[in-house]
């Protein structure tokens, strides 16, 4: 016996299977790119225009998405991804307040998690 609950639960089944690459989906997207519609991701270092396929790659994780396109782990995107939001040294000076120093000029590629993010005074020696 079906209740309501029944069809509840299989509505929001579909609903959370939004983001999969049906046939149907990808045929659609495919007809809108033959369109001359883009799909375009708006990332933290810029914007990547989208094949139909890769649409369904950056919807399951964007930040997954970005990170193979650049060639590096998750970890390393994530953890530059903040850093370059708010590029301030990450130092605690001996007086236990935050260094702060301003960081320009450090791209994903030259990017060492643990080490970038300090400034130059810092780099490689945080005060505990
Ligand atoms: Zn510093």
């Amino acid at each position: 016996m079906k209740s309501k609950y029944n069809n509840l639960s299989q509505a929001s089944s579909r609903r959370c299977n939004a983001k999969e690459a049906t046939t149907d989906r990808l045929t659609f997207l495919n007809m809108i790119s033959e369109a001359g519609i883009e799909f375009t991701a708006h990332l933290v270092d810029g914007c990547f225009i989208l094949t139909p396929d890769e649409v369904f790659n950056y919807l399951e994780d964007p930040n997954l998405f970005a990170a193979r396109k650049h060639g590096v782990t998750l970890e390393h995107w994530l953890a530059w991804k903040d850093f370059i939001e708010d590029p301030h040294c990450y130092a605690i000076t001996k007086k236990g307040k935050p260094c702060r120093g301003w960081i320009c000029g450090v791209g994903l590629e030259d990017f060492i998690p643990g080490v970038s993010e300090y400034c130059r005074v810092h780099q490689g020696y945080v005060y505990k």
